[in-house]
């Protein structure tokens, strides 16, 4: 019998999933405070899929009606030969928009490259503007080398960017501002990201160092007119976005716990180690590296596991900031 397949993704919750998430590597060459331990430990280098590994993943959820595929990690940027990766992937017919999250750190020699790949849209996350809070925050970063990155992805003419901002209370609530008027500047978007409590981390409390979206929000309303922009989603994302002063900038806010958006939710993750996460708050998941590592491995057998895995996609995240971490995972093995 022919072993018919959906050409979309749903799931029991009758939601489409056409927005993939795939993680490069767990590795980086930054350690930010709130999404990695300073000393960690990173997956053997046999456990994690390969580049062509990760080219069949793509192509599978392509063909399952995927449309919007993001790299990420980890840091993208520092896998590898990612260009060998990231060029197939540009070429992938059905594919509408090939996005990356880097830390800025590789994007100066990288951006253009990238750019004539068939990359569209950039985010980069940036928590400081003061070399010294910023090395602190990251713990290895180099603030110049990051601006000097945005600006080349600026000059190579991506469709979009977005710097990505995490805010923690006391340590960079006081540049909220300084990083909104960074993103004016440069006609970029920004977005607020509430910290959340993925991974166990000693370097601070999340719940102390909490600051909700609302907060922010009004530390930018003294100074600046906050309107809901028109254009308030991309594809279902969790960011609510608003613009100020005739600027096409847009100022955003992702805001998992004050504003749970889940039901809203398009998108799964896949982890460098090729586990299929079917929530970023859940620990539900499928082995993906086992059946593309099986003797009797075939893309259709890829893909009717990705399509069996969507009836576990939870309907939606708990996250708490007042009991211990329930998902132990952090960030960087997550895919951002
Ligand atoms: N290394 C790349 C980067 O930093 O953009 C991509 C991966 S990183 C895990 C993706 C995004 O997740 C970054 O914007 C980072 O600020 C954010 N992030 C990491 N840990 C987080 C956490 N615990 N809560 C909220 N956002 C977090
Ligand atoms: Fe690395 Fe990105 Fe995590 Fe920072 S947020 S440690 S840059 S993976």
């Amino acid at each position: 019998m022919k072993d018919e397949l959906p050409q979309t993704l749903t799931d029991r919750f009758g939601r489409q999933v056409d927005y993939l998430r795939l993680s490069v590597t767990d590795r980086c060459d930054f350690r930010c405070v709130y999404c990695m331990a300073e000393d960690m430990t990173f997956a053997p280098k046999q456990q994690v899929l390969t580049l062509e590994e990760l080219q069949e993943v793509a192509g599978a959820f392509v063909e399952l009606g995927v449309r919007k595929i993001r790299l990420t990690g980890g840091e993208p940027l520092v896998r590898n030969n990612i260009l060998s990766l990231v060029e197939p992937l540009g070429k992938l017919k059905g594919l509408e928009q090939l996005a990356l999250t880097t830390n800025g750190s590789q994007l100066h020699r990288l951006a253009e490259p990238l750019f004539s790949m068939g990359v569209s849209r950039i985010n980069v996350s940036l928590d400081s503007l003061e070399p010294r809070k910023f090395r602190q925050l990251t713990r290895h970063g180099n603030l110049d080398q990051v601006i000097a990155g945005i600006d080349s992805a600026i000059d190579a003419g991506f469709s979009r960017i977005r710097l990505n901002a995490v805010i923690l209370k006391g340590r960079n609530e006081d540049e909220v501002l300084d990083l909104v008027n960074f993103a004016l500047q440069r006609d970029i978007d920004i977005a607020f990201i509430e910290e959340m409590p993925l991974g166990k981390i000693d370097e601070h409390d999340r719940a102390l160092s909490f600051l909700s979206s609302e907060a922010l929000r009004q530390i930018i309303t003294r100074q600046l007119t906050l309107e809901a922009a028109p254009e308030q989603r991309d594809a279902g994302g969790p960011a609510r976005y608003y613009k100020t002063g005739g600027s096409p900038s847009r100022i955003g806010f992702i805001s998992p716990h004050s504003h749970n958006f889940c039901h809203l939710c398009n998108r799964v993750r896949v982890t460098a180690e090729g586990r299929l996460l079917l929530c970023l708050g859940n620990e539900h998941s499928v082995d993906l590296r086992a059946v593309l590592r099986s003797g009797d491995y075939s893309r259709q057998l890829l893909k009717r596991t990705i399509v069996e895995s969507l009836h576990i996609k939870p309907e939606k995240h708990h996250f708490s900031l007042s009991e211990p971490p329930q998902i132990i995972r952090f960030m960087n093995a997550t895919g951002g």
